[in-house]
């Protein structure tokens, strides 16, 4: 797609910050909501009618008059897609699902964490609602057409088994890609949480085959912290950059 008509937007909801990607295409005003995991009401708001809140970060309209100059007069949100489903990125995708009548995506090998979601958020102190059960299925290589959106879908375990890096090729500037809980500026995913399959030398796989391949450009949206680029994380990343002995393992 192009730069022009890509609109993106984060939201750090939840006591962990957790980064929710609200992505739509202006020339249609189809809207995918990634990894909508906590804070629904501020979502539901902002994208249904610019109240509240809104994100903390934006590369589009702020006001229904500024949108209307795209040509579009609302959104219409076509699903909902996880990059995993630990609970902080995924403990109100039911209260989403009540506001929005669409498909909720995952990778099968998180299904098991859906039902541990509620119980995790309890040690954290949260309650959340029963969770809800996925009912579209992603795969490592699939190309997702949501709407007007079209998403590459990369199998990056190593976190939770299950997790996923989403991808959104541009065709006319940097491609832009949802990494969860995979890869952080200067960082990784956690690999010691309970019960999650987290594996670091999984982890690292993923990263290195998977993620390194990209364009240097890329922009990566972390599921927690500031963005950063495929570039950057390959050159200095203190975990699986090429400063790393893992880096050669797997190049
Ligand atoms: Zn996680
Ligand atoms: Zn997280």
């Amino acid at each position: 797609m192009n730069s022009s008509d890509l609109w993106i937007e984060s939201f750090f909801v939840g006591a962990l910050a957790m980064r929710c990607s609200v992505v739509t295409d202006l020339s249609s005003g189809d809207t995918v909501i990634i990894d909508g995991g906590s804070e629904s009401d501020r979502l539901i708001s902002w994208i249904n009618n610019f109240e509240g809140l809104g994100p903390d970060w934006s590369n589009g309209p702020n006001t229904l008059e500024e949108m209307e100059q795209y040509g579009i007069t609302s959104r219409n949100v076509v699903a909902l897609v996880n990059t995993h489903a630990h609970f902080d990125h995924s403990g109100e995708i039911p209260l989403l699902l009540e506001e929005y009548d669409v498909s909720w995506y995952l990778h099968n090998d998180d299904f098991f964490l859906q039902s541990l979601a509620q119980s995790s958020a309890m040690r954290w102190g949260f309650n959340l609602p029963e969770p809800a059960i996925a009912d579209k299925l992603l795969h490592d290589g699939m190309d997702l057409q949501l709407g007007g959106l079209r998403f590459t879908i990369l199998h990056t375990p190593g976190h939770t088994l299950g997790g996923c890096c989403i991808l959104i090729e541009v065709d006319d500037g940097p491609n832009q890609l949802f990494a969860g809980d995979t890869l952080f500026a200067g960082s990784v995913g956690r690999t010691d949480l309970p019960n999650t399959g987290g594996d670091f030398n999984v982890l690292s796989n993923s990263i290195i085959t998977k993620l390194w391949p990209l364009d240097e450009d890329t922009v990566v949206h972390p599921g927690h912290g500031p963005t950063t680029t495929i570039g950057v994380e390959k050159a200095t990343n203190p975990y699986v950059g090429s400063s790393n002995p893992a880096f050669g393992k797997y190049h």
